[in-house]
Formats: structure tokens, sequence, C-alpha cells
């Protein structure tokens, strides 16, 4: 008998796997479309909204703002919110194939890329995925040992995590404690020694990947100088024709421009951007980080065109005590599901998941977001990613390319979670918590108070 997948008597059932921006916006495209459709959106953490939640700088609550439409699409009829369930041990691939139509990966980019340089792995050398995480109250993270009791901290790489976590070490406490920075982060930052603050770029002022937001930022911090070196905004040939036309890139050398103007200003802490530095070894006392040595680089352009850093085997050592890799993030990998380790993403064609050995379209599965097309763009970048997905899945339904499940009775979810004693969480016991956490930060000032602790989370769902 041929099932009529859509219609009101057999809705489309479609799992969501990764409850961040790209989930969300997925969600939100699949259930607009006018017809019938169900989406159960599965999420490791308690908490949704991924990087709105613990990737947005706390002092970007702006942006934060977002997570107020998420919230609409959870509210819409056919919408379900499975947190606290983990893909691959908790709800596995063959489960998702058997009662849902459709599956959508929208994980996102969890790991990060490494230098490979002696030294590493030293404590106080860790990603900006990990402090990010930590001061954003991801529950992995909250023990991270981040010791901020040294002068100087070293941000490698100049894109927009880079100036998060520079920021973050170089504001006030005044500045940090009314936004929704976790309470461990705040207390360690309010004892934090760290004084300098250099950012490092292995490229040139013109290859910088910030946005002009951002950079104008670090004009405007209360206690913190902006420093660059005049002569190291000098461009080359191959630079200036880079950028020539480009306004954004422009604005940002203006702004720096500005910076290497205004010079010292005598605040107590002060943010160095440093360019054509590459860090080569992480050097330590008795395992105590204290300095990198950098080589020296100059710009060449590639065959292709591109401008690549080389190193001139002249080196530089800068003191510092925190390293800070912020040199992009990477997907990882998820069981059963395709995944091309060098580029970190989920193959895919529009959308649509590629089997690599085979080279086929999987069919019923689709990718969306960073774990589609690697971590570029701001959070909005993933509405039109997702809904170019969303569109490739309806073609494919209206194509009769999907096979409806053969077991798609929604029960049967919750009950097999249940059987496999998996304390998930549903939208209205996170609605709980949002309200705990709300709460308490108005009592404090602050546009929420964020709960860490997975136990307390849960037990706020129990009161
Ligand atoms: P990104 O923008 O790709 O920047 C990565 C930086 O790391 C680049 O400067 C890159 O330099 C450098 N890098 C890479 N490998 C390196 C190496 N081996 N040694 C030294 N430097 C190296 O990545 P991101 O900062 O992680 O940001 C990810 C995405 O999130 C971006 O699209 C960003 O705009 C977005 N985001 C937005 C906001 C916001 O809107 N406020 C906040 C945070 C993040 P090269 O150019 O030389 O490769």
């Amino acid at each position: 008998m041929s099932v009529n997948l859509g219609s009101s008597e057999r809705p489309l059932r479609v799992a969501i796997i990764g409850a961040g921006p790209s989930g969300f916006y997925a969600a939100a495209a699949l259930l607009k479309e006018g017809i019938h459709v169900t989406v159960d959106l599965f999420d490791r953490l308690i908490a949704p909204h991924g990087l709105v939640r613990y990737g947005v700088a706390p002092d970007h609550q702006n942006i934060k703002a977002v997570a107020k439409t998420y919230d609409r699409t959870a509210a819409e009829p056919g919408f379900r919110y499975f947190g606290n369930v983990d893909f691959g041990k908790d709800i596995r691939h063959e489960d998702l194939t058997k009662h849902y139509d459709a599956i959508f990966y929208t994980t996102g980019a969890q790991s990060d890329r490494k230098l490979g340089i002696p030294g590493e792995d030293l404590p106080n050398s860790m990603s900006a995925t990990e402090f990010v995480a930590w001061y954003n109250g991801h529950p992995d993270y909250q023990d991270l040992q981040v010791d901020l009791s040294c002068d100087a901290a070293i941000v490698v790489g100049v894109g927009n995590v880079a100036m998060d976590v520079a920021r973050v070490l170089a504001k006030s406490i005044d500045e940090l404690e009314d936004t929704d920075i976790a309470d461990h982060a705040l207390k360690a930052l309010a004892r934090s020694n760290i004084r300098d603050i250099y950012v490092v770029a292995r490229r040139g002022p013109a290859q910088v990947k910030f946005t002009n937001a951002e950079i104008r930022e670090m004009g405007h911090l209360t206690i913190a100088d902006a420093i660059v070196l005049d002569h190291e905004l000098k461009l080359d040939h191959a630079s200036s024709a880079e950028i020539e036309g480009d306004t954004a890139m422009q604005k940002n050398l203006d702004y720096m421009r500005a910076f290497a103007e205004i010079g010292v200003t005598g605040k107590p802490r002060r943010v160095h951007f440093r360019f054509l530095l590459s860090p080569v070894e992480i050097i330590d006392v008795d395992g105590k980080i204290v300095a990198v040595k950098m080589e020296k680089n100059e710009l060449r352009a590639s065959v292709g065109g591109d401008i690549k850093a080389s190193g001139t085997g002249k080196y530089e050592t800068i003191p510092a005590g925190l390293i800070l890799r912020s040199v992009g993030y990477k997907g990882v990998p998820m069981p059963g599901v395709p995944f091309d380790a060098r580029q970190g993403i989920i193959p895919n064609e529009v959308g649509r998941v590629i089997d690599l050995e085979t080279g086929k379209i999987v069919a019923g599965e689709y990718v969306a977001g960073w774990i589609k097309r690697g971590p570029t763009g701001v959070i909005g970048t993933n509405k039109p990613d997702a809904i170019e997905s969303v569109n490739s899945m309806f073609d494919d339904l209206r194509k009769g390319k999907l096979t409806a499940a053969s077991d798609p009775d929604p029960d049967t979810i919750p009950a097999l979670l249940k059987t496999r004693g998996v304390r998930y969480v549903s939208q209205e016991d996170w609605k709980k918590i949002d309200a705990v956490e709300v709460a308490e930060g108005k009592k404090r000032g602050k546009p929420r108070a964020k709960i860490v602790k997975r136990e307390t989370m849960l037990s706020v769902i129990d009161s």
C-alpha cells in the first residue's frame, strides 16, 4: 500500500539531530511548508540553542535575542524537543531510519583545529572553543582548568572568536557581571592578573577575518587600550590589490590605523594586535607556560592568487602564561553517518548527505549549518543554509524519493528512550529551567543566571 507522506492521516516524520541555530532554522522551514510535518529535535545537552547559548559571547546579548524566534518554532504544533539524548548512544542511526521518514543532521562544529606545535598540550594552552564553552557555562567544560594568574595571554588567530575571547579577557568585571557569563568564570576573571593580551595573526592586517563591529568594539574597552604597531599596518602590493574595493576590509584597516595613532593611553590592560607571526613552540618552565616562540612571516601570493604566510627563519618570543588557539572549529563524525575527515563536514550535495564510498546520495538524510558547509558565517547565515536543505528534502518528497518509515508512531520514541533509561528533557521541561534562570538573573541584574550542572537542571524540572 502506498503511503501519502505529508497528509493529515500520515504526517511526514522528521528527526533533527542538534538543537542549535541550524536545527531550529531547519525545523522552522519544515513546519512552514503547509503540509503535515512533525519534527522531533534532539540534542545531547539538556538546554537547546547550541552556539547561541554556549558560543555567542555573553556581552553580545543582542545576538542572543534570536533565541526568541527559536522559542516560537518550538511552540508550533508538530514540534517536540528531546534534550539530554545522545545520538549514537541513547538514540541510534538505525532507530531514526525506522521511525522517521527523513533525518537532518545539524550538529555544528564541536571540535577545533590544532596548531601542531611543541608544548600545545601543556596546561593553560587550550582552544578558544574550550575557553568559550567554559565562560558560557557549558556543562562539559565547567571544570576546565584556566589559570589567569599570569600577566599575559596570547590568542592565536584573528577571526571573530579570537575577538570574543580577547575582549572577555580585556573587560572589567563591571562590564561582565551584568551578562549571562557563568558564575565560575566571572569569579575567576575577577581575580585575573592578565594585563596584556596579544592577538596574533600569521598573515597581515589585510587578511584579518574579524568583522567591523568586532574590531570597533576593541576601541571602546573601558580598561584596555587597543594597540597596533604602525609599521605592521603597511601593506604589500598584493595585499593592497586584494582588498581594493573591499569596503569592509578598508574599514577594518581604518579602525586599526586609528588604534595605531591613538597608541597607549595608560589604561591598565592592553590588547596588542600583532601580524605576520606564527607560533612554532610553546615554552614552559617545569610545565608552566612562560612564552611562545613565534616565527616571523612574509606574505607570498600563491599560484592560485591566495596570499599565504611564509616563514622567514627569524624569530620573536612573546612572554605569556595562557595560550588560546582560535584557528577555527571542526566538525566531529557521528556513528553511522558519512563524514569527510579532511573538511570536517558531512559530505553533501545541496544538503543531501552523500556516501563517500559510493558517491551516491543517502536517501532521506540531510544536513544543514556548519556540519554541512564548515565553520563560516554568522548565526543568521544558517537560516538560508537550512532552508536550502529543507527545500532539497521537499523536492525529494515530491519526486517520491523518500522511503516511509516502517514504524512512524510518534509515541514509540518517548517509550524507546524510557526503556533505555534515558532521562530526556521536553520543551516544557526546558521552559521551566529557562524561567528559573531568567528569574534568578532578574534578581541579580542579569539577562539570566545560567545553571551549569546537569543535575541542578534536572532537579529544577523535578521541583
Ligand atoms: P575564522 O574566522 O575562520 O578565523 C580563523 C583564524 O585562524 C584566521 O585568522 C586564520 O588565519 C587563523 N588560522 C587558521 N589556522 C592557523 C594556523 N595554523 N596558525 C595561525 N593562524 C591560523 O574562524 P573563527 O574565528 O573560529 O570564527 C568562525 C565563524 O564564526 C566565522 O564565520 C565568524 O565570523 C563567526 N563568528 C561570528 C561572531 C560574531 O558575529 N560576533 C562571533 C564569533 C564567531 P588565516 O586567514 O591566515 O587562515
